[in-house]
C-alpha cells in the first residue's frame, strides 16, 4: 500500500528524469512524470525536423551505463544498435584522412612513432577515464567527519594510487594542463591531434588550451558501452529509442508519464515542499519533487530564491553553463560525396577539426560573441545504418558544430543565417557536393536549445563541466548528493554529477538520494 507521503513528482522527463522514475517506481513510490513537451527524451528524444526526416540532438551513445541498461532493461523495452564501435574519420580537404579506432589510427602521413604514441595515449587515458567512470553511479561523498563520506573518499584516494606510481604522477601533472600540451607533448601529426583535441572540447565553453580540457576529454572517455572507453554507437530509431526504453521500463514499474505538461512553480508549505503548479494553473501535490529541469532554472525560477538562503542562491546564480554548441540536421537527397571517404566511411564518426590551433582559433571567436568564422564539425550519417530515419534512398545529416556562443553579440535572430553560411562552407570544403544534396535544413543554436529544451543557456551539461563543477561540487556544494536545501526537493539532471551526456547516473543516484532519506 503507498501512501500520500510517498508520491514524488519529477519535473521533466529527459533520461535522467526518466531514469530516475523508473528506479522510484520500481522500489515502491507513486511516480509521476511531467514534461513540458509533447513528447519525452529532451534533448535526446528524436524528432521530425522534416517532412520525413527525423534525428535526435543528441545523437551518438558512448556514456549510457552498462549496469543501468540491465537493470531498467532496456534491450527487453525496445533498445537496439544500428551500428556499435563506430571508428572517428578525421576529414583531410585533400582526402588523405586518418581513421581512428579504439586501439589504432592508420591513414594520411602517420608516422611509426605516431601510431605506436596513440596506442600508450590509450592506453594512459582509458585508465584515468576508469577513475571517473567508477565515479559514476554514487551519490558524491560530502567533505565531512561522517564515517560513510570518509571511507567513500578513501576508496576515490586509493583508486588513484591504484594507478601505480608512474601513472599516478602523470595524471597529476597533465590533470593541471590542458589538452593541447598534452597532445603536443605525446604527437607529431597535426590532423591526429586535432581530431583528439575535438574530443576534449565537444559541448564545453572551452578549447585545447583552455584549463579542464584534459578533464573533458577523460570525461567523454569514461563510457564504455561499445565495449572500448570511449567508443560511440548510433541506437537504432536516434537516440530517442533510448528515452522510448527508459519510458517504457517508467511505466512498466508503475510511473505516470504526463507530456504537455509544463511545470511553472514549485510548491511549498512552510520549509516543505508540497508539490507543483502547471502552466495552465494545476496543482498536484506531492511530498517530494525531484527537478530534470537545470539546478539555476529550479532555484532561481520555478522554487524562487526567496525559500533558500542567500549563499546558496548565489552560488547557484554563478553556476557557469554558457552553451557553445549548435546542432545542424540535414535532409538530404542522397549521400555527399565526402572527398576520399569510401562508402564504408561514410557511416563512421566523421570530424573536422584538421588541427588543434585551429580548434583553439574557432573557440577565439566565442569569447568575444562570435560564433566560429571556421566550425569544427561532428558529423554522423545516422541513415546509412537505420533507413527508417529517412525516406527511401534519401539520409539524414547530423552535426555538432561549435562554436556558437548562446549570447552571440548580435544575437540569433541576425547571426543564424550567417552562420548557416560558414557552416555550409566549411561542410562544401571536406564534401563539395553537399549544398546540392540538402534538401531541407534545421540548424538549433544554444538559444534554439534553451527555448525547445528548456535547457539554462543552452548548455548541453546543464553547466560546465570542470573540475570545478563536479563530483561533490556539482551543481553547488549544499545539493551535490541530489538533495537541496529546501526539505523534500531533489535536483536529477545534468546538472548533477557525473555531468551531461546520456548516461543516466545522475537520475540513478538522485533516485538512491531520495530513497535513502
Ligand atoms: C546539440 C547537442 C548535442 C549533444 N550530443 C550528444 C551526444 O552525441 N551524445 C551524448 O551522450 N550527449 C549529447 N548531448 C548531451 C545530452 O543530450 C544531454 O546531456 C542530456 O540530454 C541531458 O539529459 P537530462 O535528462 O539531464 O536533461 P534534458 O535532456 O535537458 O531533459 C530535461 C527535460 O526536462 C524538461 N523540463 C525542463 N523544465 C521543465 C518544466 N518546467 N516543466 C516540465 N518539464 C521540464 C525538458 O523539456 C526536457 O525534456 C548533446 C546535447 C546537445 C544540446
Amino acid at each position: 500500500m503507498i501512501s500520500k507521503m510517498e508520491s514524488v513528482i519529477i519535473i521533466g522527463g529527459g533520461h535522467n528524469g526518466l531514469a530516475c522514475a523508473a528506479y522510484l517506481a520500481k522500489a515502491g513510490r507513486k511516480v509521476t512524470v511531467l514534461e513540458a513537451a509533447g513528447q519525452v527524451g529532451g534533448a535526446a528524444a528524436t524528432r521530425e525536423f522534416a517532412t520525413g526526416y527525423k534525428a535526435s540532438c543528441a545523437h551518438l551513445l558512448n556514456l549510457l551505463d552498462d549496469g543501468i541498461s540491465k537493470e531498467l532493461g532496456l534491450a527487453s523495452n525496445g533498445l537496439s544498435m544500428a551500428k556499435s564501435g563506430l571508428n572517428t574519420i578525421a576529414l583531410a580537404t585533400d582526402g588523405n584522412h586518418l581513421t581512428i579506432s579504439a586501439d589504432r589510427v592508420d591513414g594520411g602521413s602517420l608516422s611509426g612513432e605516431d601510431q605506436a604514441a596513440y596506442k600508450e595515449y590509450r592506453r594512459f587515458m582509458s585508465k584515468y577515464a576508469g577513475i571517473i567512470a567508477a565515479m559514476h553511479n554514487m551519490v558524491p561523498p560530502r567533505i565531512t567527519q561522517d564515517r560513510g563520506d570518509l571511507m567513500a573518499l578513501g576508496k576515490l584516494a586509493l583508486k588513484v594510487r591504484m594507478l601505480g606510481r608512474d601513472d599516478m604522477r602523470e595524471l597529476l601533472r597533465i590533470a593541471g594542463i590542458n589538452i593541447y600540451d598534452v597532445l603536443k607533448e605525446n604527437f607529431d601529426n597535426p590532423l591526429l591531434k586535432g581530431a583528439l583535441s575535438l574530443d576534449a572540447v565537444l559541448g564545453t565553453f572551452s578549447g585545447p588550451r583552455s584549463n579542464n580540457s584534459v578533464f573533458t576529454a577523460l570525461h567523454r572517455m569514461s563510457g564504455n558501452n561499445a565495449g572500448a572507453a570511449g567508443a560511440a554507437s548510433i541506437p537504432a530509431g536516434g537516440m530517442g529509442a533510448v528515452t522510448d526504453a527508459l519510458a517504457a521500463a517508467a511505466k512498466k514499474a508503475g510511473a505516470e508519464i504526463r507530456t504537455g505538461s509544463p511545470v511553472s512553480k514549485i510548491l511549498m508549505d512552510g520549509m516543505q515542499v508540497s508539490g507543483v503548479e502547471l502552466t495552465g494553473g494545476e496543482q498536484i501535490s506531492a511530498t517530494t519533487v525531484v527537478s530534470n529541469a537545470d539546478p539555476k532554472t529550479t532555484i532561481m525560477e520555478l522554487l524562487g530564491a526567496r525559500h533558500v538562503e542567500a549563499g546558496f542562491a548565489r552560488k547557484i546564480n554563478n553556476i557557469r553553463a554558457k552553451g557553445n554548441a549548435a546542432k545542424l540536421h540535414l535532409a538530404l537527397d542522397g549521400l555527399p560525396d565526402f572527398t576520399g571517404v569510401s562508402p564504408d566511411q561514410l557511416g563512421e564518426r566523421l570530424v573536422i577539426a584538421p588541427t588543434v590551433e585551429y580548434v583553439e582559433l574557432a573557440f577565439n571567436h566565442c569569447k568575444y560573441g562570435e560564433f566560429s568564422a571556421n566550425p569544427v564539425a561532428e558529423i554522423t550519417i545516422p541513415s546509412i545504418h537505420d533507413t527508417a530515419l529517412a525516406p527511401d534512398g534519401k539520409h539524414v545529416l547530423s552535426a555538432i558544430v561549435q562554436y556558437a556562443p548562446r549570447n552571440l553579440g548580435v544575437g540569433w535572430n541576425e547571426g543564424k543565417g550567417a552562420f548557416m553560411e560558414a557552416i555550409f562552407n566549411t561542410l562544401s570544403a571536406y564534401a563539395p557536393d553537399i549544398r546540392e544534396k540538402t534538401v531541407a535544413s534545421e540548424l538549433l543554436t544554444p538559444e534554439d536549445l534553451e527555448n525547445e529544451f528548456r535547457m539554462g543557456g543552452g548548455h548541453w551539461h546543464h553547466g560546465e563541466l570542470s573540475l570545478d563543477q563536479f563530483l561533490m561540487l556539482r551543481p553547488v556544494p549544499g545539493s551535490a548528493q541530489y538533495k537541496t536545501p529546501v526539505e523534500g526537493l531533489y535536483f536529477c539532471g545534468a546538472g548533477c554529477h557525473p555531468g551531461g551526456g546520456v548516461m543516466g547516473s545522475a537520475g540513478k543516484n538522485a533516485a538512491t538520494a531520495v530513497l535513502s532519506n
